[in-house]
């Protein structure tokens, strides 16, 4: 079924905001961005990368979300100041129960679950995710998806159909 990603990632950070210490600041679009998944599994991609940004940055007190389009391609990006992820671990990171065991985070539970089930589900919705880190300074998760829409020429125009064929026309940027 169609989505749209900025009304769902709104309400992710909803269900976060006063349960931690951290400040979610969440960037969104003017238009509004659809793609053609299951609201669910998109929400727990979205709360299991921010569950990660959360837990794995303690020196920090803030974390970034932004959803952005760029012609077909939708992205969401959680973004952390936090303790980063070790250059060793990127093969293994998305593997079921890997954890990173670095004395940094020895204290921090969890199972290791999490980025297996957020590549499951984004590979799913013929998506990827990919990651950038700096020991130390943080680390910043890209989903990379599919609009859900026909561009223009000048891709001034998005036109969604939904299943019974309606046409839908929003002004994009
Ligand atoms: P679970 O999510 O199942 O509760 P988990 O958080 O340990 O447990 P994953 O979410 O799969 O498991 O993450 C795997 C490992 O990757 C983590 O143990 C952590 O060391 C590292 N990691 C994941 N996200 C980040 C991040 N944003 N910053 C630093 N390290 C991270
Ligand atoms: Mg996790």
């Amino acid at each position: 079924a169609p989505v749209e990603l900025g009304g769902l990632l709104q309400e992710v950070v909803d269900q976060w905001r006063g349960k931690q210490s951290h400040d979610i600041s969440l960037h969104l679009p003017e238009h509004e961005v659809w793609v053609r998944g299951d609201a669910d599994r998109l929400k727990q991609v979205a709360h299991n990368l921010l569950s990660n940004a959360i837990k794995y940055s303690p020196q920090a007190d803030r974390v970034d979300l932004t959803l952005r389009q760029d012609g077909q391609d939708v992205q969401f990006l959680v973004q952390d100041y936090g303790l980063g992820i070790p250059e060793e671990a990127k093969d293994k990171l998305f593997s079921k129960f890997y954890r990173v065991d670095n004395s940094d985070r020895r204290q921090i539970g969890g199972t290791g679950l999490g980025l297996s089930i957020v590549r499951e589900i984004v590979e799913g919705h013929e998506g990827t995710v990919a990651f950038e880190s700096e020991m130390g300074a943080g680390t910043t998760f890209t989903v990379t998806l599919q609009a859900y829409r026909v561009g223009t020429a000048d891709n001034s125009i998005m036109i969604l159909e939904d299943n019974d064929n309606l046409a839908k026309l929003i002004q994009v940027a």
